[in-house]
């Protein structure tokens, strides 16, 4: 078989991590081969047609953008400009009947929380606290690209980079949001079930249990610039994609990795297409952006050995519920285009633990999404794969359980929507979610930002393999689309400093 030495990097998997580090890469002048198993590019952050309608992949909401965020650095060092809209306000929360207001203005948003949760100087106090902690953290993760530290020059670098008056930010390493909470006086159950809703869909757990180091950014990024993609966010990893190309790089869809290994210093990516036809390419560097739980099905040896290691303390994370549906155009004006809506206090989504669901709407007039007149809506719940994969014989009848249960929920709780006609509905479990982007046992969205996991714990993008380095969501810092896009950025100086 003849083996493809045209490019200088190869990246396993077109997530923003990957597509971020390709650009950051190609901007150099690197030759950039991304490599991606699915039919389109951008996994769980992208697009897909369905019966004339544009629905959203995972991800719907969008940030980063602010100075010292990772796709404001993007945009700068690449000149990459994504096509979107800026968002106000950014989110509704429907609490108990109440609709909570996620006003992007801080002191707006201080404001709907006292009205909402009562306690003035609690709430205004705990949610300056949160900005300050939330700031600095984007400021210092995006100085410091060689975190966690591997070698002693890293430890070097770290003491270089960083300000001394910004070591108080690390008690909350050790400390939870509950525990903040309680220490402002702001611990109520009303309080407490909005904020671990809101943690389940940044942090990946709840307030008892996620550090208030990244719990801050998490409960702040409604207060920072949420920006809406028209046509969908296959349009932002579609120009990210055309950037690489114009610097001479390539994306292969259809394409999966099915080996990596390594000799004389070189790597050699085994690939094959969907008609079965099998590629190599060889490489110097080799980036993967698949989940580190994925690596060792793609490695052997030593590699594979390294990645069992690696990923064996955070063998669980959660899955998703996710559902499409196009409606007609029944919905007020004024209705924001996200939504989390809290179950009744004790229930929950069936086959899920989820107490919540969340709703994100087409905009208006995006008509590259919906025919004028209709909106697509993306919903998403948190579930627990491992359950989803032991139904066997009861899987079908859960999934349209689940099903008609968020539309009875949507149609009680979200306004417009028991006058719309439903016109497309399609539901994935993780079941559905292995197939389609291939991470093991569905588990999406990263590995939860628990207490448990120390700030030097994560795996970082470095691998003992020389030349092959990781970014995504399994890896420092983490879930979201700024998390992996810093990953990806993260890659880049490793690269070009190595
Ligand atoms: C339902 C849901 C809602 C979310 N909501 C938000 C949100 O609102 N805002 C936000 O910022 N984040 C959100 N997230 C999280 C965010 O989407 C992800 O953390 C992020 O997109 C993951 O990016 P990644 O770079 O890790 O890679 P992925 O997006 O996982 O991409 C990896 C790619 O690798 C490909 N691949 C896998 N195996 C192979 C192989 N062997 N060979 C080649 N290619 C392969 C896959 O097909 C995939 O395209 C959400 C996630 C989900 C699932």
């Amino acid at each position: 078989m003849d083996i493809n030495t045209d490019y200088d990097v190869i990246i396993v998997g077109s997530g923003m991590g990957g597509m971020s580090a390709g650009a950051m890469l190609a901007k150099d002048g690197y030759k950039v081969l991304i490599l991606e198993k699915a039919h389109a590019p951008g996994g769980c952050s992208s697009s897909y047609f369905r019966k004339g309608f544009v629905f959203e992949s995972g991800a719907t909401t969008l940030i980063g953008f602010n100075e010292n965020q990772p796709l404001w650095k993007l945009e700068q060092e690449t000149g990459i400009q994504i096509p979107r809209e800026e968002i106000t306000p950014s989110m509704s929360v429907w609490l108990d009947g109440e609709q909570i207001t996620r006003y992007k203005d801080r002191e707006q948003w201080i404001q709907e929380c006292i009205r909402v949760f009562g306690n003035e100087t609690g709430q205004r106090t705990f949610w300056e606290e949160a900005f300050n902690v939330s700031d600095l953290v984007w400021k210092v993760s995006l100085r410091n690209p060689f975190f966690p530290p591997q070698k002693i020059s890293e430890w070097g670098s770290l003491a270089i980079n960083n300000n001394p008056l910004d070591v108080w930010v690390l008690k909350y390493a050790l400390k939870s949001v509950r525990e903040v909470m309680q220490e402002y006086g702001i611990d109520a159950p009303k309080f407490r079930r909005f904020v671990n809703e809101q943690l389940m869909i940044t942090a990946q757990s709840k307030a008892d249990d996620t550090p208030f180091l990244f719990g801050a950014a998490g409960l702040t990024y409604t207060n920072y610039s949420n920006f809406y993609v028209p046509g969908g966010l296959l349009e932002m990893v579609n120009t990210i994609r055309a950037f690489i190309q114009k610097r001479g790089g390539a994306l292969h869809t259809k394409e999966g990795v099915e080996m990596i290994t390594k000799d004389k210093g070189q790597f050699t990516v085994h690939t094959r297409n969907k008609r079965k036809e099998s590629f190599a390419y060889r490489a110097p560097i080799v980036i993967s952006n698949i989940p580190v739980w994925n690596m060792k099905e793609v490695t052997s040896g030593e590699m594979r050995s390294y990645f069992q290691k690696e990923s064996a303390e955070y063998e669980s994370a959660w899955g998703a519920i996710t559902l499409g549906i196009a409606t007609n155009d029944t919905y007020p004006e004024d209705l924001p285009l996200h939504h989390q809506i809290h179950l009744k206090e004790g229930k929950t989504v069936p086959f899920t633990d989820s107490d919540s669901v969340f709703v994100s709407m087409s905009k208006k007039g995006d008509t590259l999404r919906a025919k004028a007149g209709k909106r697509t809506l993306n919903i998403s719940t948190h579930a627990d794969p491992e359950r989803w994969y032991s139904l066997n014989g009861q899987y079908e009848t859960a999934k349209q359980q689940v099903q008609d249960f968020i539309v009875e929920t949507l149609q009680e709780k979200l306004p417009g929507f028991s006058d719309a006609q439903i016109e497309v509905i399609h539901t994935a479990t993780p079941i559905t979610w292995e197939n389609w982007v291939y991470r093991k046992k569905g588990r999406v969205g990263g590995i939860p930002q628990t207490m448990a996991r120390s700030l030097l714990k994560w795996t970082p993008s470095e691998t003992p393999f020389k030349g092959l380095y990781l970014c995504g969501d399994t890896t420092y810092p983490g879930q979201g689309i700024p998390g992996v896009t810093l990953s990806g950025i993260n890659v880049y100086y490793r690269v070009v400093n190595s």
